[in-house]
């Protein structure tokens, strides 16, 4: 509490601070007391997490097994805009890290109901502060995300912190590592459901942090958003898991995916 009200009289003060910290001048989000990235929400409580290492089962999709992004294209920028092209995260010691001029990875593969498996690491040089700081993200069906950030000691909105449904839900704990720490997320995600453009079933995500329950099937308000209530807006059944380049040097290894069928499928 004392926290909140030292952040408040901190927005009141310099208004430098409030994309760091949280707002007050955003939208309300429907049916929860918050407003989005709501400065006053209270962070969620941190937790010490074990230290579990997680495989591939034999059906997975890997998509980076430490040695190559060959599963992956990137977002093209400046003369490259509107174009997809390689990668040029860099690829050294099983994992892969955000470099300075890069762009959003996206999966080659598409995806519709499934479970992912992400490790990630926040660099270990401590830069920036709030969301400026060890900034990337998960963003499933390149629309759904669940943040990257390093939220060891980085004071900033609830709904921003790691493993938030960004901009919506903030985790339920925090079971954050330090800097350069690896951590994973075991995510059960279901994809929205049109009848033309008619949205019939939203979005829910399952998440686990760290071998922690973060989001119990919570039902997803739209796509991701800044500073604004995230939308539905129609789109293909299945679309690439999508890994956000907000220009920190995040680190990511060990990625597979399992689709999801129903029950009684055929062998
Ligand atoms: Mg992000």
């Amino acid at each position: 509490m004392r926290t909140t009200l030292f952040l408040s009289c901190l927005l009141l003060l310099s208004p430098s601070l409030p994309a760091q910290l949280g707002y007050k001048d955003t939208p309300k989000l429907p049916g929860q007391p918050w407003l989005v990235h709501d400065i006053d929400r209270p962070r969620p409580k941190q937790i010490t997490p074990g230290d579990l290492p997680f495989q591939p089962p034999s059906d997975a999709i890997i998509l980076f097994d430490g040695k190559d992004l060959s599963k992956w294209e990137q977002i093209g920028r400046g003369p490259n805009r509107g174009k997809m092209v390689a990668p040029t995260w860099k690829v050294e010691n099983g994992y892969f890290e955000w470099t300075p001029g890069a762009g959003d990875l996206v999966s080659k593969e598409k995806f519709g109901d499934a479970q992912y498996h992400i490790e990630w690491a926040s660099p270990v040089v401590v830069e920036n502060e709030g969301q400026n700081r060890g900034n990337s993200g998960v963003i499933i069906q390149s629309r759904y995300e669940i943040q990257v950030l390093d939220s060891w000691n980085n004071p900033t909105y609830a709904d921003g912190q790691a493993g938030a449904i960004y901009g919506q839900w903030p985790p339920l704990v925090a079971p954050v590592k330090k800097p350069g720490e690896w951590n994973y997320y075991d995510i059960v995600f279901e994809a929205p459901k049109w009848e033309g453009d008619k949205l019939v079933k939203p979005a829910y995500q399952t998440v686990f942090y760290n071998g922690v329950v973060v989001h119990n099937r919570k039902e997803v308000i739209g796509r991701m958003a800044h500073r604004q209530v995230g939308t539905y807006a129609p789109h293909a059944p299945e679309e690439p898991l999508l890994l956000q380049d907000h220009g920190s040097k995040v680190r990511f290894r060990n990625i597979w995916v399992r689709r999801l069928a129903g029950y009684d499928q055929e062998n």
